[in-house]
């Protein structure tokens, strides 16, 4: 008998020795596996050096993707440009990032021109994807009053570049739905706090403003047009109010992928009322969702402050998908229990989807920082 055929026959006696169910065998991660399991945060936002924030994900094992946009309270983008590329030769294999280009001056001819240059530039520099932010639905107008949306004409051909150079398209339209809700009808604290803030920002007091199903509405029919055109819907594709939402969102469009950045507190939220639902939805969804957090840091976050509260939010972020304790959250009331996800589904939400949707960004691979002390299992 050849070794190969011994060890076929072992196999077999061995799961054939197995009498549980195979949804016994599944096997879970905890706290403790946090800083062993290799992930990654698909969605931050580094300006500067990020010396504090990187030695944290560094500690932490995670490779992030840093998101550049065309958001007044960040740097321009040609800055932000200069950022993701020094960072991501300062941590080979650790920080990918993706481009962005200004809306200034849209639509003229001029405007086109450099916001193709500015997509070209990045790719050269080695983005790996282009963010469209929210300014397209509910900030850039090209008449009074007529606000531009992500089907506008004059954006077809940023697409249509995006979409040819297998670039990832990272779209963010629309706000929470909480924006366009009374404050009574709000489900989270955090959004209530934000839009008490800025009220500039706070669509249910400017009903003159696009509303939010036309903004999505919009969105869809442009990528609808673009149906090989790779898409990372960010933030649950701002359904983030009903994981049902979210799930047809993702059978219309069946390569499409979402993060759950900033986002993870909605899903807390329903998993008061409905954990079993919300914990169906990560696992039939389980190749198609990405983990990232929206963690912001940069030159002024100096303070070592700072990178304790990032390390505890994707702490929190963990106990939540990974474990199955009560858990409270400063956002609302009402306890809720962890989702306990299989390894093998975290694993595909932290890291491998990722990798996935981005097969050049974090090469070459990195050994871990640490051996893992898991390792005999295996899955990490
Ligand atoms: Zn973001």
């Amino acid at each position: 008998m050849s070794v190969r055929m011994l060890l076929f026959t072992l196999g077999t006696l061995v799961l054939g020795a197995q009498a549980a169910p195979a949804a016994a065998a599944e096997r879970y991660y905890d706290a403790n596996d946090f800083a062993y399991v290799r992930k990654i945060d698909a969605h931050v936002h580094l300006h500067g050096p990020s010396t504090l924030f990187m030695a944290q994900a560094l500690r932490d094992n995670f490779r992030v993707l840093t998101i550049n946009v065309d958001y007044p309270d960040f740097p321009p983008p040609a800055e932000q440009l200069k950022d993701a590329v020094s960072l991501r030769e300062h941590y080979p294999g650790r920080v990918a990032f993706a481009g962005t280009f200004s809306v200034d001056g849209f639509p003229s001819a001029a405007w086109l021109e450099a916001a193709e240059a500015s997509i070209e530039n990045a790719r050269e520099h080695g983005a790996v994807g282009i963010k469209i932010w929210k300014n397209i639905g509910m900030s850039l107008q090209d008449a009074p009053g007529h606000y531009v949306m992500l089907d506008d004409p004059h954006l077809e051909p940023v697409l249509a570049l995006i979409e040819s150079r297998h670039l990832v398209l990272l779209n963010h339209q629309a706000e929470p739905l909480n924006c366009w809700l009374p404050p009574e009808r709000m489900t989270v604290r955090s959004d209530l706090e934000y839009f008490r803030e800025h009220p500039q920002y706070y669509m249910y007091q400017h009903p003159e403003m696009p509303a939010h199903d036309a903004i999505l509405a919009a969105r869809d029919r442009a990528l609808a047009r673009h149906p090989h055109l790779k898409v990372d819907a960010v933030h649950l594709a701002s359904l983030e109010w009903d994981v049902d939402k979210v799930a047809d969102f993702l059978e219309r469009f069946p390569d499409a992928r979402v993060d759950v950045a900033a986002r993870m507190v909605h899903l807390k939220y329903q998993a008061v009322q409905d954990r079993g639902r919300v914990r169906a939805f990560l696992v039939r969804y389980q190749d198609r969702i990405l983990y990232g957090s929206d963690e912001a840091y940069g030159p002024g976050d100096a303070d070592p402050q700072a990178v304790t509260e990032v390390h505890r939010d994707w702490l929190e972020d963990w106990r939540f998908l990974t474990g199955g304790a009560t858990l409270h959250s400063p956002d609302f009331a009402a306890p809720f229990k962890g989702l306990q996800l299989p390894r093998s589904v975290v694993d595909k939400i932290y890291r491998t989807n990722a990798e996935a949707l981005f097969p050049r960004a974090w090469a070459p691979a990195l050994s871990l920082p640490r051996p893992a002390p898991v390792a005999a299992a295996g899955a990490h």
